[in-house]
């Protein structure tokens, strides 16, 4: 990056660190940034420092939020007895798109996965055992979420395990969609369609 002024420079270094981005697409992004009329980029760097600074995880579920519990935990207009499991809070949005489901929601952020040093104790699984048993409500239905590949699957299997001594339904949503496949990026359509097929496990 020797050929570009300083400030410039480090501006492209630091947007390839983003994932997905190369080099040839920071410069571009760079240069358009540059070329950005000043409120634009007060705006962009705003944006930046306001997720750092003033979102937090909710105390519950564990979803990104502005406030704790978040919005989706206070709505009292939910089925307060269903909780979905899903891997990261992007699954979250992709779940709510599908019109579908109506119930909570309790982010793991992560996976089992031996192979990368990430155990049981390395994600959010404990919470969810303490919100089953601490509840107000009865808790009737774990939907178990993960991803259909095989960290997903493992991590299905070992909470499953777990919530045997419970009086709660736990179902797998499996129908419809690809193995090895990541939640984030599945269609509605098929989405909805692997929440309605889901099985007991
Ligand atoms: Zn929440």
């Amino acid at each position: 990056m020797k050929y570009y002024a300083q400030p410039l420079s480090k501006l492209i270094g630091q947007l390839t660190k983003l994932p997905g981005i190369g080099t040839k697409t920071a410069q571009r992004l760079a240069f358009y940034i540059l070329k950005m009329d000043q409120e634009s980029a007060n705006d962009l760097a705003d944006s930046i420092l306001d997720v750092q600074k003033n979102l937090i995880y909710c105390s519950v579920c564990h979803n990104l939020t502005q406030d704790d519990p978040c919005p989706i935990c206070s709505d009292l207009k939910r089925d307060q007895t269903t909780i979905c499991v899903i891997e990261k809070v992007e699954d979250i949005i992709a779940m709510e798109k599908t019109g579908e489901y109506k119930g909570l929601y309790h982010v793991l952020h992560g996976s089992i996965s031996p192979m990368d040093g990430v155990g049981p104790d390395d994600i959010e699984i404990k919470g969810l055992l303490s919100r089953i048993q601490s509840s107000d409500e009865d808790i009737e239905e774990i939907i178990l979420a993960s991803d259909p590949n095989v960290e997903g699957e493992a991590t299905a299997m070992y909470i499953s395990k777990l919530l045997k001594p419970f009086d709660v339904k736990v179902t797998r949503i499996a129908h419809g969609l690809p193995v090895g496949g990541d939640l984030e990026y599945a269609d509605e359509v098929t989405l909805s369609k692997a929440l309605e097929g889901r099985r007991e496990i």
